[in-house]
């Protein structure tokens, strides 16, 4: 059954593409709006690892288990999802203490030993949570799309004026540009940068837990024959051009974490704004009630996306409907 309804999702990274596919598997006729090609957004740039990092919003660890059970589901295909479920730790370093991973996060255990851990490193948890792999992710999604018949259109910025008149229905999840499409609003870009490099037999996850203070942190993340390392975090920074002095120095600290990655070759570095806001807006427009904002993911946009995704589908309307897979 085909709902007799236009949505317009405005955003083709992991918030669109989700939103998407929920309403177009949903029954809603559904098309999609990017001014920027895939590599170009931050959902591309993501890590990624399930957790909620730079984000506040009071339903946000609602949300995020609702993802997780989402992505536990997708990581018995991990070559065609490119998510896996994996183990590893974070950790602290000196008289910080890092968090307990929080709900979700399965096998907790507390490091009993720093001798498992990078020098420095004082304590930390061992957990296992799902690891998503963004470009392989991003081309799922697009195909589960392309599969409901709906294609992503890419190129031309919407305005603020033209916003509330692109469909019956507007979900707009412009991430960190969001402020272009409602004038004012306090959304602001976190930068952050990425290494990519090969994989030289890491299967295990490290995550540092810093107390913020620096632009600076660390984190390994093995996605099968790659490793994405990190990271940054600068805010206010705009500027998408990947910085050497900036990758030498996150190569440095991550062979530090884990010198199996001693010698390793940058085969990408990636630059990514997080879409920092105040608190998270999963929202229909005061103004426009058929206007859907779904913006301000910060660091958990990935996290986040599917229990958004749910949020956006009963505010457009269509939690009564029969849900089908197309
Ligand atoms: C280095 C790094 C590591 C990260 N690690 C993690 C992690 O481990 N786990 C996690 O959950 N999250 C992580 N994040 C955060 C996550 O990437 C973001 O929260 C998420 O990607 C935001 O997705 P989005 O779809 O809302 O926005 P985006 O991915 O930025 O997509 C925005 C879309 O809107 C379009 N758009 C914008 N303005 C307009 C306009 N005017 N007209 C038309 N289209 C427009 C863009 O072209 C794009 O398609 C990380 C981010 C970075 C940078």
């Amino acid at each position: 059954m085909i709902v007799n309804a236009d949505v317009v999702v405005l955003g083709a990274g992991v918030s669109g593409l989700t939103c998407a596919i929920r309403l177009a598997e949903a029954g809603f006729r559904v098309t999609v709006h990017s001014a920027d090609p895939p590599a170009r957004i931050t959902s591309y740039a993501a890590g990624a690892i399930w957790g909620c990092y730079l984000v506040a919003h009071d339903r946000g660890v609602d949300w995020s288990l609702r993802s997780l059970e989402i992505f536990r589901d997708l990581a018995r295909e991990p070559a065609v999802t490119g998510v896996r479920m994996t183990s590893g730790v974070v950790a602290s370093r000196g008289d910080l203490k890092a968090d307990h991973p929080g709900p979700g996060a399965e096998d907790v255990q507390p490091v009993t030993s720093t001798a498992t851990l990078p020098p420095g490193f004082t304590n930390g948890w061992w957990y296992r949570v799902p690891l998503i792999d963004m470009v392989v992710y991003l081309a799922y999604l697009t195909a589960r799309l392309d599969d409901c018949g709906v294609r992503v259109q890419v190129g031309g910025r919407v305005t603020p004026e033209q916003l509330p008149r692109l469909g019956t229905t507007v979900v707009n999840c412009t991430g960190v540009d969001a402020g272009d499409v409602v004038p004012g609003d306090p959304v602001r870009p976190i930068r952050g940068d990425l290494l990519v490099v090969g994989n030289p037999g890491i299967d295990t996850f490290f995550v540092e837990h810093d107390d913020d203070r620096d632009g600076l942190t660390t984190y390994v993340l093995p996605h099968g024959d790659r490793v994405m390392l990190g990271g940054s975090r600068t805010d206010g920074d705009w500027s998408r051009q990947p910085d050497p002095e900036r990758a030498e120095q996150i190569l440095q600290r991550c062979v530090e974490a884990e010198p199996l990655l001693a010698g390793a070759r940058v085969l990408d570095h990636r630059v990514g704004l997080r879409p920092a806001r105040k608190r998270l807006r999963v929202e229909a427009d005061g103004r426009h009630p058929h206007v859907i904002h779904n913006y301000g993911h910060g660091g958990a946009g990935v996290t986040l996306s599917w229990g958004c995704a749910d949020e956006v589908l009963a505010l457009t309307g269509a939690a009564a409907r029969t849900t089908r897979r197309c």
